[in-house]
């Protein structure tokens, strides 16, 4: 019998896809998320210093990103490790975007933090670990910004969406769905990519879908191969860790991308973004119809 998503889904009925909603944007400063352009968001980690962030947010930016990303607020998976600087590292951020013209988005952990960040940032990330707490993602909904919202380590599509209908309930539909990889019996990778999640929720919300291969894969090399993959899955854009030396980076660094490997992964998008432009342009073609039409124009 055929899947009926709609039921399996019923607990989120605003996220859904419905004759009244197919797609929803959400605007940041000069451009949107879930519309025609795919978004790239990049930077590292965690802020660290001013030279760290304004290097990479001049590159990144060069290299066609248009969000700079940066943690001030660190959810640790060791209390020893760096927990980031706070206000310091969200005053760093507001300089990047003055000099760059990038947006921001940042992380932040607890609703008590929300106003603080909100005045900072542009778009405000909930992380894996909090993708649960509800009285979070009451006061970010509230703080009337953009919610990029991370799916939880062990958290199911259905749980996933719950979250987003949290937020949607507490009165802002500027929700921004991220498929950052799952915890599976796989140890090889830091977490499994879920190429399909883009896929089905691409299929069943109208809420945009952000990928971050770089929590996914946990190491560099798998990061743009990844990130091709999200863009044939439907992504609407990318989430990825990039630092000017990343193997000094204070956290994250083995699945952080240099300048060099921000720019190749950036140029091998290309062909996967043309034909997603394509695709867009005439969807009354096929896929088949597609490719044959982008090879015309290469040979042609
Ligand atoms: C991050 O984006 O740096 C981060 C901590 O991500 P996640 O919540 O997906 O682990
Ligand atoms: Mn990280």
């Amino acid at each position: 019998m055929r899947e009926n998503w709609h039921e399996r889904f019923a607990e989120s009925p605003d996220c859904l896809k419905s004759a009244r909603r197919q797609q929803t944007t959400v605007p940041v400063l000069d451009f949107e998320i879930g519309g025609d352009e795919f978004v790239t968001m990049a930077g590292p980690c965690s802020v660290e210093t001013e030279s760290q962030l304004l290097a990479t947010a001049g590159h990144v930016r060069r290299a066609g990103a248009r969000i700079l990303r940066g943690g001030a607020f660190k959810p640790r998976s060791s209390p020893y490790a760096f927990q980031g600087l706070g206000l310091k590292g969200l005053k760093m951020l507001s300089r990047a975007r003055e000099e760059s013209g990038l947006a921001i988005v940042t992380e932040v952990m607890s609703e008590s933090d929300v106003p603080l960040v909100a005045e900072y940032a542009d778009i405000l990330q909930i992380g894996s670990r909090s993708m649960e707490n509800y009285s979070l993602l009451e006061a970010a909904a509230h703080s009337g910004r953009p919610v990029l919202l991370k799916r939880g380590m062990v958290a199911t599509i259905a749980d996933l969406l719950r979250s987003a209908q949290c937020i949607l309930d507490f009165g802002n539909p500027r929700v921004i769905l991220c498929e950052r990889g799952i915890r599976t019996f796989e140890t090889s990778m830091r977490n499994t990519f879920d190429a399909a999640a883009i896929v089905l929720l691409k299929q069943v919300s109208h809420l945009p879908v952000i990928a971050d291969p770089s929590h996914a894969a946990g190491h560099r090399e798998l990061v743009p191969p990844l990130a091709r993959i999200a863009v044939a899955a439907g992504a609407d854009g990318l989430l990825v860790e990039v630092h000017p030396n990343p193997d000094k980076a204070w956290s994250d660094g083995e699945q952080s991308l240099d300048f060099t490997g921000f720019d190749s992964m950036m140029a091998d998008l290309e062909p996967y973004l043309a034909l997603r432009r394509l695709a867009r342009h005439n969807s009354k073609l096929s896929l088949r119809e597609t490719v044959e039409s982008c090879s015309m124009e290469a040979v042609g």
